[in-house]
């Protein structure tokens, strides 16, 4: 089939081209004498990006820049991540061009079980308790993740990073659209006492867009960060606060200041498998890379590279190595700490052979879990994850790059409220039943000290000398290992520039569902994708998406972002 897509991407790239510089995309890494952008940040809201451009403007690194994007964050999108919650980060360090993977995942505390979100008579409980429970929060780690990286990484002094989060929740901020649809919106955590009460006015009515709103709690809370470090959300009077407040009906949790002042972040080297000729970086287990890294390794053996995005073919193959990588990962992915996870296995070049063979002509039933090497014998579990997470990027003008993705689990968390920020309730991440009916245990159980499973796979893709390409990445629960695949696909093997590929529309192809934005798809895709069994359901989770990318072209940086959210990418 002709390549028409390719052509089109060719002639668009030229069209940029003549306003913005030539960005030949992907395999493409900065130069030192690129005409354009040489630092950006990409993220889901505009006060966040230009909290992380000030930054780097007054020479801060990525990390520095992160720390002040995910300070603002918490304060403007606090619907998403926060200070209470926990986050992966991908690090890209130019000089030695090694990736690092900081995991600063939220972890049960002692006292944590594996029955705790069964009811009286053993029953999974009903997600919203659950959610709006005091068991559904875990120790907050990404404040401490986004310490140890700045240790390692920070150029500017951790003090001089939380001004602008400060700044606009002493003075006020205006109102994004999103938070107060979020804070109007059905959802059990829009309801809580405490999210009831920041976000209702004087006259008794709700928050409206656009309005100036203020958080001083939030103020006092990075004043204290921004002192202290982590420490001050750790221990002392907030951690006090985060226990008492946990400890609150109904069923409340165990958490206790030991467990606040036991987190530890971790970090190792990124996990990064080759992809046609580029090398493709995530965090290992329990995040989501593992199975965005599989779900490329069965794409590697098909032949998506030769349809473009205009091409039912295309999609197919997208929908059925999807389908494929969340039989998987719902089998096998849990806390390397806890269970064994079989990722070399799930890796390894004959098993992704194996698994891109099961691609047929048409699509069949869901497809089952396979049996890669190291596997033990585990059941797939129903993990529910909702959304309420943001994922950004950024990129300094050494060409350090972080892809950092960060949550409080789902929509404000578990709607309790310590210090102007929401407490997570990332626990619910955790398999409800530590077994599945037919009694073999989950992988993604309860357990004390654990970290609960998660689909974040923040994304760093480097050319062959492991020069920087690319990182993206995106919130959306379980969606975000398709949308991180349409769009690594999109700019790895179809060539759209990054915003174009995060615009593509998304499709969630996950056992015998197939959730798509449809109405964004051509009829023919469309009407292709049915002949071939493929029946795209409208609805649900497809426009749930928040992918924020940075991209190097010859031309220098290019950035996306996701019109499903309000975010911007820009750079200098
Ligand atoms: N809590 C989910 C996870 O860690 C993310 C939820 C979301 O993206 O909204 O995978």
């Amino acid at each position: 089939m002709i390549r028409l897509p390719r052509l089109l991407a060719a002639a668009l790239a030229l069209t940029l081209a003549a306003c913005a510089g030539a960005p030949k995309p992907a395999g493409a890494p900065t130069e030192a004498a690129a005409p354009g952008p040489r630092a950006m940040v990409a993220a889901a809201n505009p006060m966040a990006v230009e909290a992380g451009l000030k930054v780097l403007q007054a020479g801060g690194s990525a990390v520095d820049a992160a720390i002040a994007v995910q300070a603002v964050l918490g304060l403007v999108e606090p619907q998403s991540s926060g200070l209470g919650g926990g986050a992966f980060m991908t690090y890209y360090d130019a000089r030695t061009r090694q990736v690092t993977a900081f995991d600063g995942r939220e972890v049960a505390p002692a006292g944590a079980s594996p029955d705790m979100f069964l009811d009286e008579a053993g029953k999974p409980l009903n997600f919203r308790d659950a959610v709006l429970s005091g068991r559904s929060t875990g120790v907050p780690g990404a404040v401490a993740m986004l310490a140890m990286a700045h240790d390692r990484h920070g150029k500017l002094p951790w003090k001089d990073l939380f001004g602008e989060a400060e700044r606009l929740a002493d003075q006020g901020f205006p109102v994004p659209r999103r938070m107060a649809a979020a804070a109007a919106s059905p959802a059990p955590q829009a309801g809580t006492p405490d999210a009831r009460t920041y976000f209702t006015k004087p006259d008794g009515t709700k928050v409206q867009a656009g309005e100036t709103w203020r958080n001083p709690a939030y103020a006092e809370t990075v004043r204290k960060i921004a002192a202290e470090g982590p420490k001050a959300l750790l221990e002392g009077a907030i951690a006090e606060a985060i226990v008492a407040k946990v400890a609150e009906g109904p069923r409340p949790g165990t958490m206790t200041l030991a467990d606040l002042k036991a987190y530890r972040p971790k970090a190792g080297p990124a996990l990064c498998r080759p992809y046609r000729v580029f090398i493709v970086c995530t965090p290992d287990a329990p995040s989501g890379g593992p199975a965005v890294l599989e779900g490329l390794g069965i794409l590697e053996r098909t032949k998506i590279a030769d349809f473009g995005p205009a091409d039912a073919e295309a999609w197919y193959l997208l929908s059925q190595a999807s389908r494929l990588m969340y039989a998987d990962r719902d089998r096998y992915i849990g806390d390397p700490a806890f269970v064994q996870v079989p990722v070399e296995g799930l890796l390894a070049k004959d098993y992704l052979a194996e698994r891109a063979a099961l691609i047929g002509e048409r699509a069949g039933p869901a497809p089952a879990p396979g049996q890669p090497k190291g596997a033990p014998a585990l059941a797939a579990d129903a993990t529910l994850e909702p959304a309420g997470t943001s994922h950004f990027v950024v990129v300094d003008a050494a060409g350090n790059a972080v892809s950092m993705t960060t949550t409080v689990e789902s929509v404000f968390g578990s709607g309790r409220m310590v210090g102007g920020f929401f407490l997570n309730n990332q626990l619910t991440d955790f398999s409800f039943s530590p077994r599945t009916r037919d009694g073999a245990p989950a992988a993604n159980s309860v357990a004390p000290g654990k970290r609960p499973r998660s689909s974040m796979a923040p994304a760093i893709v480097l050319d062959k000398d492991r020069r920087f390409v690319l990182a993206a990445g995106s919130p959306g629960g379980p969606a975000i290992l398709a949308y991180n695949l349409k769009t690594l696909v999109g700019v790895l093997d179809w060539e759209l520039p990054v915003q174009q590929a995060i615009d593509l529309p998304n499709l969630i192809a996950r056992g015998e569902t197939y959730g798509a934005e449809v109405d964004k798809f051509s009829p023919e895709v469309v009407e292709g994708l049915a002949a071939k069994g493929v029946t795209l359901r409208g609805g649900g989770a497809a426009e749930g998406s928040g992918l924020h990318g940075v991209q190097a072209t010859p031309a220098g940086l290019i950035g996306g972002a996701d019109p499903r959210r309000e975010g911007v990418a820009k750079g200098f």
